[in-house]
């Protein structure tokens, strides 16, 4: 097919994830290698489990933007075709009108409920979200990581990874109001590499808040203990620098972070101060790290997404490598609404390119987890992990966490949600197991 001038600016997106990921710590598998699959794909007589018919495929790891069906068996993507006889599959989804797109991979989330203050459950939250990869972002410490591996991550539908905070007691959120870096000595290296090396297959490197209210008088101390316990843990350890009202200026926080590690609330404005856009002009400091692959989140959250900061920044230069929510129990009621389809749908108000924007929730932060063959596309092969979205068209307004309002034209609003081909609530997988 011909590439449109959108689908030539959602695959040049890619192509430059995929540039950015030679330099980048992180990878520990290829994600472009499927897995070996577990049916014949050449067999005419192959009864499909499941069949996602109808829609509009968006995969931009394979730059297709186009009516196809999608066919599920074992678990795994069995074939995305333009038709496929509904008498094929044992079960069938019609997504007859709706876009049909990889099941979403939201980089900065916080899921570890009944444990960390802001933790909300992943399964529960999928018809909002359809969000079938959730990383963690640094709800647990080295003291508390252990719970999150065996009951969370042991339990979840949602497949899930982490970053372990370089705090030994992990964040601790709004209502909980002590920062968890108020005392240095909690930052125990040593510790928390050895949490971060022992988990390394859901682990993806340390996190690390570095707002004044959360270190106090320890400045960029975390964020160098943080960098130490990565880089005792293994080159492909990364680490999550939140960034917003930082206790020293921000151009040394860009500065100190290393390739392939991520900065995320990019586009925040919290305390109205030390933020990437300074009197109407991006710090020269944040596209050096972008060239250097530092890695730039939105991390949305409930006081960290600002119009103000973001139309500036885009248009200088420094869109978002990645789109993710930071959604928890405080920011989900917040006036932003942070649900991931919700914050995608405000980058289309910006002007990112919808196979763009669908992109920064799929293939591209799937390659910065790195650990899951086909993971983020919708190739032969692949995870089973799909999202189908109702593209409404029509006057909506976006709220950022400044209450700042912008218009739009169009919002993704969640229609069904299936991971590893088991599809949440109708129709029913029977027997009902997951992987
Ligand atoms: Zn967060």
């Amino acid at each position: 097919m011909t590439l449109s001038r959108r689908e030539f600016l959602a695959g040049n997106a890619v192509a430059a994830a995929a540039a950015a990921a030679q330099v980048a710590p992180g990878a520990q598998g290829a994600t472009e290698t499927p897995l070996p699959l577990s049916f014949d794909p050449k067999d005419p007589e192959l009864k499909y489990d499941l069949l996602v018919a109808g829609g509009t495929v968006i995969d931009p790891g394979q730059r297709l933007h186009a009516r196809r069906d999608v066919a599920i068996k074992n678990g795994q993507i069995a074939a995305v075709v333009e038709s496929i006889p509904k008498a094929r599959a044992a079960q069938v989804i019609d997504a007859t009108g709706n876009l049909v797109t990889p099941g979403l991979v939201d980089l900065h989330c916080h899921y570890y409920h009944q444990v960390s203050r802001i933790g909300l459950p992943a399964d529960e939250m999928m018809g909002l979200t359809a969000t079938t990869t959730g990383v963690d972002a640094g709800d647990a410490g080295y003291s508390s990581f252990s719970g999150f591996r065996h009951h969370v991550i042991g339990q979840s539908r949602t497949r899930l990874f982490a970053f372990i905070h370089i705090s030994a007691i992990g964040l601790t959120g709004d209502p909980l109001k002590v920062g968890e870096m108020l005392n240095i000595d909690y930052a125990d290296v040593d510790s928390c590499a050895r949490a971060v090396a022992e988990n390394r297959d859901v682990c993806l490197g340390v996190k690390v808040r570095l707002s004044k209210n959360v270190v106090g008088q320890n400045g960029i101390e975390p964020l160098r203990r943080a960098i130490r316990a990565a880089q005792i843990a293994g080159p492909w350890a990364r680490v999550m620098c939140h960034i917003g009202n930082a206790p020293v200026p921000l151009a040394e926080v860009l500065e100190t972070m290393r390739p392939g590690d991520i900065v995320t609330h990019a586009y925040s404005n919290a305390g109205e101060t030390n933020a990437i856009v300074a009197g109407g002009k991006l710090l020269p400091q944040a596209l050096e790290a972008r060239r250097r692959g530092v890695v730039f989140d939105v991390g949305h959250g409930g006081g960290s997404f600002d119009f103000t900061i973001a139309e500036p920044a885009l248009a200088q230069g420094l869109a978002p490598d990645t789109i993710s929510s930071d959604v928890h129990s405080a920011s989900i009621q917040s006036p932003g609404k942070p649900l991931l389809p919700w914050v995608l749908s405000k980058f289309l108000s910006l002007g990112i390119p919808l196979d763009a924007v669908i992109a920064k929730a799929t293939i591209e932060p799937a390659r910065i987890i790195g650990r899951v063959p086909g993971l983020g596309t919708l190739q032969v092969g692949a995870p089973a992990d799909v999202a189908v979205f109702r593209l409404v068209e029509g006057p909506v307004t976006f709220v950022d966490t400044n209450k700042h309002e912008r218009r739009g034209t169009q919002y993704l609003e969640p229609i069904k949600t299936i991971r590893q081909g088991r599809p949440f609530g109708f129709p029913f997988p029977d027997p009902f197991t997951f992987t």
